[in-house]
């Protein structure tokens, strides 16, 4: 796969999920622009070692206003935006009765409205020059709920929905947009999980083996670079037809 002179825009990544696509995308050859708030230089620095240009942009995508200037930037930097990858995702776990009421706001502003905007934005510049990719980083829980996470399941199920109307608005076009439906990967989101687990007696492998033992039977983690591997499937012309799917990628969470 060769996406030489190909500009992706990927959300959330300086860490976890979001940096393993980029760095994918990258040793693909195309130009990458980063996003989040994590440890950009080094995130810079993986991307460019992977042979790619990259860059920065330290917008927050709960923030319209600033996707916006973000889109202008990757637009004013390369000279286009061929792939995005909406990808910046929060998490907070709490019963649905205290559930706090500004949590709730800033996840679906984080994880679904920036989506939204995201796309809104991209698209003009994708039909213009007659192709596109859009992926949506979903989850198992945009398919199916679990206990003490409202917010978060109701965001990414909206997020499967918005995939499936871009991809019927965009379909005898070259522009596709598919969701990615990842069961548990070992990034700092989930490891914030684990933590909690261990709290009771500091046993972080005992709380790691349990959080797996749940819900995905293969008891393995999904790895960022599996899921940089099946973007790079959907920016390829083998992936021309895929439009509107939520591939779960999961361990056989979803089979059971
Ligand atoms: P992570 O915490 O490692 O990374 C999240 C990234 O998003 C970081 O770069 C962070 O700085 C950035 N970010 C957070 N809020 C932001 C904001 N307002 N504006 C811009 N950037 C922001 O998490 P991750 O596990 O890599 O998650 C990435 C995506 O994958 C999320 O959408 C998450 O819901 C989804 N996902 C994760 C898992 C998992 O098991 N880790 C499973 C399914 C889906």
């Amino acid at each position: 796969m060769d996406l030489k002179g190909k500009t992706a825009l990927v959300t959330g990544s300086t860490s976890g999920i979001g940096l393993g696509i980029a760095l994918t995308l990258a040793k693909a050859g195309a130009n990458v622009v980063l996003n989040g708030f994590g440890d950009v230089a080094a995130a810079i620095a993986a991307v460019e070692a992977a042979g790619a240009q990259a860059r920065h942009h330290p917008a927050d995508v709960s923030r319209a206003e600033d996707i916006e200037a973000m889109i202008a930037y990757t637009q004013s930097e390369f000279g286009a935006l061929d792939i995005l990858v909406n990808n910046a995702g929060i998490q907070h776990v709490a019963p649905l009765e205290v559930f706090p009421a500004e949590r709730w706001d800033a996840i679906l502003a984080t994880n679904l409205s920036s989506v939204f905007h995201a796309t809104r934005l991209a698209l003009p510049g994708m039909r213009e020059r007659g192709w596109g990719r859009i992926v949506n980083i979903a989850s198992v829980h945009g398919l199916v709920g679990s206990v003490n996470k409202a917010a978060y399941v109701a965001a990414k199920h909206g997020v499967i929905g918005l995939t499936k109307v871009v991809a019927l608005e965009t379909a005898q076009s070259a522009i596709t947009c598919n969701a990615l439906c990842p069961g548990w990967v070992l990034t700092p989101l989930v490891q914030q999980q684990i933590d909690t687990r261990a709290q009771l007696d500091g046993d972080l492998d005992r709380a790691r083996r349990e959080l797996l033992a749940e819900k995905q039977p293969s008891q393995d983690f999904v790895t960022p670079e599996q899921l940089g591997e099946l973007v790079l499937f959907l920016c390829s012309d083998a992936a021309n037809q895929v439009r509107g799917a939520a591939w779960n990628v999961d361990g056989g969470w979803l089979a059971q």
